[in-house]
C-alpha cells in the first residue's frame, strides 16, 4: 500500500488515503475513520464509516490509481499550479502566456485545464482554431487521452494542451457537475492522459485551477501529491492588488501552508496600466464625441516625439501600493513582480498567440519583460536539463 502524503496532516497511518478526500484526513483504518470532525462533508464519509475503504478490492483499485498517475506524470518533469483567490484577476492569462513563453524558449510544455466551469486554456493555447479542434481529443490504444497541440513560430507541436472544452459537445454549454464528477474528471486529467505525446514528455505541465479553494484544488493536489513526493513542483499565485483581491489571496496562501503546497512565487497582475498614446481614444468633454482621429493628428503635426518615445502608464489601484510584495513577505513567499495591464496581451490571449514573441520588436515592453522574467524565475527555481 501506498503511503500518506502531507496534505492529510492529521493522519499518523502510514496507509492509503482517498485522493478525494477531506485535508484533514484522519485515514480509512482509523478508529475514527468516517466519524471524525474532520470527515464532515467527505465524499468517502460513509464508505469509511462501514470499513468498505478497507476492502481488498478498495486496496487494489487505489493502487491502481496511484499506480497510473505516477505513470502519467513521469513524462512531466515539473508540474507547476496557477492559483488565484478570485476570478478574473489574470490567472489563466499568466498560465497561458507562461506556457506560450516556456515554448518558445524551446520548452516541451503543457497547459491543463482544470478550470472546469470556466476553461480558458483553448482560447488562450489556439486562438479561433480551438473550434476547428473540438472534439478532436481522442483517446490513444493504450485508453489515454492524447493532448491537443498548438504550434508556436519556432517549435512545431511543443505545447500540449488538455481541456474538458474539448470534449463539450457544445464549448458554450455550461458545465453543471457536482463534486465527485469533477474529482472524476480530475482524476482521469492527470492519470490518464498522454503526456509523452508529440512532445516526447514535458518540461512543464502548468495547471490553470478555477478560482479559490475549492473542491477542484484539493483533488488536484491530493491526486499530485499521491503520485509522489515530488510530482508537484509548486504553485504561481495571481492576484490583482486591491485588498479585495488580496484578502481572498491570502486564503489561497493559507491552503498552500495548509496542503504543502510550495509557493514558487506571487504575482501581482493589472496593477499599472501600460500601453501607447495612440492606442487610447480621445472623447470630447463637450459633447462625448470620439475625436482620436484629430487628436493623433495633431500630435502628430505638432510634437510626434509624445507619440514615438514615450509610453503612457497609470496605476489603476492606487489605494495599496506595494500591498501584494508586503502580502508575499508576510507569507515567505518570493515576489516575482507586477504584470501591468496591457491590452496587446489582452490581443495575444484572444488571438492563442505568445505575446513575447509578438513584442518582440519592442525590447522596453514592460509587460513582455515581465513575463520573461517570470519565466527565468520558473526555469531557475524548477531547473530542467536543456542539454539532450
Ligand atoms: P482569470 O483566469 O483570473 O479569471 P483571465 O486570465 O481570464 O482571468 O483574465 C480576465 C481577462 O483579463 C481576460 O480577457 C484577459 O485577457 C485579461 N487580462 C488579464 N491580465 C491582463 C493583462 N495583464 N493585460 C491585459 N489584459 C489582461
Amino acid at each position: 500500500m501506498t503511503t500518506t502524503n502531507n496534505t492529510n496532516n492529521n493522519n499518523n497511518n502510514n496507509e492509503d488515503i482517498p485522493a478525494n478526500a477531506n485535508t484533514e484526513c484522519v485515514g480509512p483504518s482509523s478508529e475514527s475513520a468516517g466519524k471524525a470532525s474532520a470527515c464532515a462533508g467527505c465524499p468517502n464519509q460513509s464508505a469509511c464509516a462501514s470499513g468498505s475503504l478497507r476492502s481488498p478490492e478498495a486496496i487494489a483499485a487505489a493502487e491502481l490509481e496511484t499506480a497510473q498517475l505516477q505513470s502519467s506524470l513521469s513524462a512531466v518533469s515539473h508540474t507547476v499550479l496557477v492559483l488565484s483567490g478570485k476570478g478574473g484577476v489574470g490567472k489563466s492569462t499568466v498560465a497561458a502566456q507562461l506556457a506560450h513563453t516556456l515554448a518558445a524558449q524551446g520548452y516541451a510544455v503543457g497547459l491543463l485545464d482544470v478550470d472546469l466551469c470556466g476553461p480558458s486554456a483553448p482560447r488562450m493555447m489556439l486562438g479561433s482554431t480551438q473550434q476547428q479542434v473540438q472534439q478532436t481529443i481522442h483517446k490513444n490504444g493504450s485508453g489515454l487521452w492524447m493532448p491537443v497541440y498548438a504550434h508556436n513560430s519556432t517549435n512545431n507541436n511543443n505545447i500540449a494542451v488538455v481541456s474538458i472544452s474539448f470534449l463539450l459537445q457544445d464549448r458554450d454549454q455550461a458545465v453543471i457537475w457536482r463534486g465527485p464528477r469533477k474529482n472524476a474528471l480530475i482524476q482521469q486529467f492527470l492519470a490518464q492522459v498522454d503526456w509523452t505525446g508529440e512532445t516526447d514528455g514535458l518540461d512543464y505541465l502548468i495547471v490553470d485551477t478555477p478560482p479559490g479553494t475549492s473542491d477542484e484544488h484539493i483533488s488536484t493536489v491530493q491526486y499530485l501529491q499521491k503520485a509522489g513526493d515530488t510530482a508537484l513542483s509548486g504553485a504561481i499565485v495571481v492576484t490583482t492588488p486591491e485588498e479585495a483581491s488580496l484578502s481572498d489571496v491570502r486564503k489561497e496562501l493559507s491552503f498552500c501552508q495548509k496542503t504543502g503546497v510550495r509557493v514558487l512565487g506571487v504575482v501581482e497582475n493589472m496593477g499599472t496600466l501600460e500601453t501607447k498614446l495612440d492606442q487610447l481614444r480621445f472623447v470630447s468633454k463637450e459633447n462625448g464625441k470620439d475625436d482620436t482621429e484629430r487628436v493623433l493628428q495633431l500630435l502628430r503635426e505638432k510634437c510626434p516625439e509624445v507619440l514615438d518615445d514615450y509610453t503612457v502608464t497609470s496605476d489603476l489601484f492606487t489605494v495599496n501600493p506595494g500591498g501584494t510584495e508586503q502580502m508575499a513577505n508576510a507569507y515567505q513567499c518570493e515576489f516575482w513582480g507586477s504584470l501591468p495591464l496591457d491590452p496587446l496581451l489582452l490581443k495575444a490571449c484572444e488571438e492563442g498567440q505568445c505575446f513575447v514573441e509578438q513584442a518582440a520588436s519592442d525590447p522596453n515592453n514592460k509587460a513582455a519583460v515581465t513575463l520573461k522574467d517570470f519565466c527565468k524565475r520558473l526555469t531557475t527555481v524548477c531547473p530542467v536539463d536543456m542539454s539532450e
